[in-house]
């Protein structure tokens, strides 16, 4: 059982949370439970790590997960004494004591192995639940503590599920489910009952937060069955042997009824580079990713044209919005050995991305999306598509109209 920021935003909901682990603890289920730090804990963290530091150059990304990763120590140690005053027999876990070893790559480290074997002896022994401080984890070699990345206690819960060999995984958040696109921003979004891990993959990769993108993975992998479910529905009005709302994240041939489109994500995190009149000859793309890819800079959709007169042309890609300028110095820098004229940019894009497994055997489905978009005067900037989705680079003010229109075109909305 996950529980993330909102679903233990404060006292009152961490003893929320404790009736609902009790529940399940009475109805003869063994569990274990990640938390997430209280909602907002982490942004004021990061906040204070930046804060204390002028000269940016000389950041310790090893004290910033000393500091990030304490808003979890807190709700975990919130919600054990919590159980402890509903008679469930609890105890606190930091990363480090269970442990949990990751790589050492701090701010975003990989979870290498989770020793599970303490935690189901001492349910059996003594019906001891643990309560796992999320999103931390410890190198081993240096004995440090690590943090696995924004909306880390995901892949936590994940990986403790794949360790203890659990039935299922339940991520417990503040909406019902996974939607066919963020209800808060479509409120006709629709609540699937389930969706492929590969789909899930993609959906949280361009932009969806309701699951770590390593969550995923790590549950594709391990084929760890995830249940996305409400922390606000009461605790005692749920059967904990019947079948509560929710998303099931699954195999594919656990799926029957498949849709040609499943989901719509978008992300408004992104940014727009043409480097315009490079020369049209091998070894400039070469000259030119080389250098970001050194520097770590994610590029995503890639456009380059044919040259009419065979010289020149432009190329267009995206990166994601933090590392904008970082880029745009990287090529400036690489001038010389790229050779281009002029460097542009935009930062006011956002891109769409329309997800299914059933556009493997549909033709045209992205068409539909051109005319739809056509129809509603939004202009595409770039395009990418692959076997089960394909992504739109739009002006960010249009973000809204073109999810709402593709959520319609798709057949998504829910009746009104
Ligand atoms: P938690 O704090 O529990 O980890 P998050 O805020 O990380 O919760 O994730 C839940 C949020 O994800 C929802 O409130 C919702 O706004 C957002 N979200 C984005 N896309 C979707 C989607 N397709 N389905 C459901 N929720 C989504
Ligand atoms: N508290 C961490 C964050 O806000 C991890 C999580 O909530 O999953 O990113
Ligand atoms: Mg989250």
């Amino acid at each position: 059982m996950k529980f993330g920021g909102t679903s233990v935003a404060d006292i009152d909901r961490i003893r929320n949370v404790a009736h609902h682990v009790k529940r399940e603890v009475d109805a003869g289920h063994e569990v274990a439970v990640v938390v997430s730090a209280m909602s907002g804990a982490t942004d004021q963290l990061v906040k204070w790590c930046e804060q204390s530091l002028k000269r940016r150059h000389i950041f310790d990304a090893r004290e910033y997960d000393a500091v990030v990763a304490s808003g979890e120590q807190v709700t975990a140690g919130l919600l054990a004494i919590a159980l402890q005053d509903l008679d469930v027999n609890a105890r606190s876990w930091q990363g480090w004591q269970l442990p949990i070893e990751t790589s050492e790559a701090h701010g975003s480290a990989r979870i290498v192995d989770v020793d599970g074997e303490a935690l189901v002896r001492r349910f059996k022994e003594r019906n001891e639940v643990a309560v796992i401080a999320g999103f931390q984890g410890v190198h081993p070699q240096t004995g440090r503590i690590t943090t696995l990345g924004r909306g880390g206690s995901d892949t936590s819960a994940v990986a403790i599920a794949a360790a203890i060999r659990a039935d299922r995984c339940d991520i417990y958040t503040d909406v019902d489910g996974v939607y066919t696109t963020d209800p808060r921003v479509v409120p006709r979004a629709r609540r699937l009952e389930r969706i492929a891990f590969e789909e899930m993959l993609e959906l949280a990769s361009l932009g969806a937060k309701v699951m770590q993108v390593r969550s995923v993975e790590l549950g594709m992998v391990n084929n760890v069955r995830i249940f996305v479910r409400s922390s606000f529905d009461p605790p005692d009005k749920i059967d904990p042997h019947g079948n509560p709302p929710g998303t099931l994240i699954c195999d594919e041939g656990e799926i029957m009824e498949q849709q040609t489109v499943t989901g719509i994500a978008f992300s408004r995190d992104e940014a727009q580079i043409s480097v315009r009149q490079v020369l049209d000859k091998p070894g400039v793309a070469a000259a030119l990713f080389g250098p970001l890819a050194e520097a770590n800079i994610n590029v995503d959709m890639i456009v380059q044209n044919v040259s009419s007169d065979g010289k020149t042309t432009d190329i267009t890609f995206t990166v994601p919005a933090g590392d904008y300028q970082r880029a745009l110095d990287v090529i400036a820098k690489a001038k010389r050995a790229i050779g281009y004229v002029r460097l542009d940019g935009a930062t006011d894009v956002a891109k769409i991305s329309v997800i299914g497994i059933g556009m493997r055997s549909h033709a045209g489905v992205a068409a539909q999306a051109f005319k739809a978009l056509a129809e509603r005067s939004v202009n595409i900037r770039a395009i990418t598509t692959s076997e089960i989705k394909f992504s739109l680079l739009i002006d960010a003010a249009f973000t809204e109209l073109a999810v709402r229109t593709l959520h319609s075109l798709y057949g998504l909305d829910k009746a009104a």
